[in-house]
């Protein structure tokens, strides 16, 4: 394996080994096959990894590991649907190092000591969701982990009915959750709690490291990062579904693609998540739902902090995320944050959205680039009402129009583009993965053909649609 000696390090192992993890051995899936390779975030971290050697498909879908790696399982807690649900940790995902300026996790390779019930794979099904859905949102200018590599099986799962085994390898920069801190914070374990923030503070926000208020300063970012991801999905109409505390990282990127989806009309209420029967993480609550996570993460401090200065800190959050919301929004429609007559702006633009029957995303584009005609929709009209389309002429700056138009997608990541992408895998046939992945990175605000022909038949407008928590 000369060509894929790397450079790797296992910052996480230098914890104590059984209080902050365990050492797992991946097991290995039935007759694997590559789905995909993101060539292109391969080339942006420069790997000379050898994807034609069966050792690296026998690593990465759960055999003999790269010499390099060090497979561990991280223990972590959390709230789920606002409930405290103790020790839950990598169930079906092992930490493998870093390399490349990210941490490596490669899901669905088998059980570990915190999967509980279930049995430590993923399907083909969700693995397919998860590597278009993070690589779309990147491609969206959304903070998100990455895909690197995607592999089928014949490895029999079980869920609602019997599918099949897939590895997903997913870079981040970090997975610490929120969920990591209550951990130690739920089981009172304060030294071990300090050790994990000292190591969060060394590998996310190194600047702080020994400076005497770094708590304080450390859980001013995350509260800042927090709110501008959240403010990144509300401007592209992106529901996280599971926004758990588990799944809330403390690098500001989106986590776990579970249940996601995006908005077709503008609509507050609108619920991916079948288990979400109260509509708890809606799109539009999903920034009072990262203010109350973040409370979460203000009370794991209190041992370090006085109550006054986080809540102080935590105050701040919806001040945050409307900054954030704004210079989102002027960011994609190639306004002056500071004009005036935003906010008016983005509110006629929510009318349009939730009556004319656009999908979210088109009409950054239909604004953006008159030529543009529909794509997920080639038959519907992309109508802007004149004085919606005269309010925004008057207030563009045209030098932003190709910065804002680059990251307006021309296509749509939508629910029943994937669920074609998905039958088609299913069936042995990989290319409409590939292909996505591909158009993805050629850049969202060309049309792409696969999914115009693929996406063509949406449901209405206001159909429900709600995708199984099950993955
Ligand atoms: P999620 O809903 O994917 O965020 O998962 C919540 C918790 O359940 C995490 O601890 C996961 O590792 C665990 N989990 C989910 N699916 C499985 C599975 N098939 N096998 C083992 N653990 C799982
Ligand atoms: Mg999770």
């Amino acid at each position: 394996m000369a060509r894929q000696s790397l450079n790797w390090s296992s910052p996480f192992s230098t914890l104590d080994e059984d209080v902050f993890y365990a050492k797992v051995s991946p097991s290995a899936l039935i007759n694997p096959r590559w789905v995909d390779v993101n060539e292109s975030l391969l080339e942006v971290i420069g790997l000379p990894l050898d994807f034609d050697n069966p050792l690296t498909l026998d690593a990465f879908s759960g055999g003999s590991p790269l010499e390099g790696w060090d497979p561990i399982a991280q223990v972590y807690s959390g709230h789920q649907f606002g409930q405290w649900a103790g020790q839950l940790g990598d169930g079906r995902g092992l930490y493998l190092g870093e390399c490349g300026g990210y941490e490596w996790h490669l899901k669905g390779a088998g059980k570990t000591p915190f999967s509980r019930f279930g049995d430590g794979r993923s399907v083909l099904r969700s693995a397919i969701r998860e590597y278009l859905g993070s690589e779309y949102m990147h491609a969206l200018g959304v903070s998100t982990t990455r895909a690197l590599t995607l592999v089928a099986s014949d490895t029999p799962v079980q869920r609602e009915t019997l599918e099949r085994g897939a590895t997903l390898t997913r870079l981040a920069k970090s997975h610490l959750r929120i969920g990591h801190f209550e951990h130690f914070y739920h089981q009172n374990s304060h030294q071990a709690l300090a050790e994990l923030i000292e190591f969060a503070i060394s590998q996310l926000d190194p600047d702080l490291n020994e400076l005497p208020d770094r708590i304080e300063q450390v859980f001013a970012r995350y509260i800042d990062r927090s709110a501008k991801l959240v403010a990144q999905w509300m401007a592209v109409g992106f529901v996280h579904g599971v926004m758990n505390t588990d799944n809330t990282a403390l690098s500001g990127e989106t986590l776990d693609y579970g249940p996601y989806g995006f908005l077709m009309a503008y609509r507050d209420d609108y619920v991916i998540n079948h288990t979400d029967q109260a509509g708890r993480y809606a799109y539009g609550q999903q920034p009072r739902v990262m203010h109350w996570n973040l409370g979460c993460l203000a009370e794991t401090l209190t041992p370090f902090l006085s109550v006054e200065t986080l809540r102080a800190l935590l105050n701040t959050f919806p001040e945050r995320y409307r900054l954030h919301y704004r210079l989102e929004m002027a960011g994609r429609l190639a306004v002056d944050p500071a004009h005036e007559d935003l906010p008016e702006l983005v509110d006629q633009l929510k009318g349009v959205w939730s009556k004319n029957g656009m999908f979210y995303p088109e009409l950054f584009i239909a604004l953006l680039d008159e030529s543009f005609k529909g794509l997920s929709r080639p038959t519907a009209e992309m109508i802007v009402p004149e004085p919606l389309r005269a309010l925004w002429e008057s207030m563009a700056e045209s030098s932003q129009i190709e910065e804002a138009r680059a990251k307006s997608p021309a296509w749509m990541l939508s629910h029943w583009l994937l669920d074609q992408v998905i039958e088609s895998a299913e069936a042995g046939d990989y290319a409409p993965v590939q292909s996505l992945r591909k158009a993805i990175h050629q850049g969202i605000g060309q049309p792409c053909d696969v999914a115009t022909k693929l996406g063509d038949s949406p449901p209405d407008l206001n159909s429900a649609y709600h995708l199984s928590c099950s993955s």
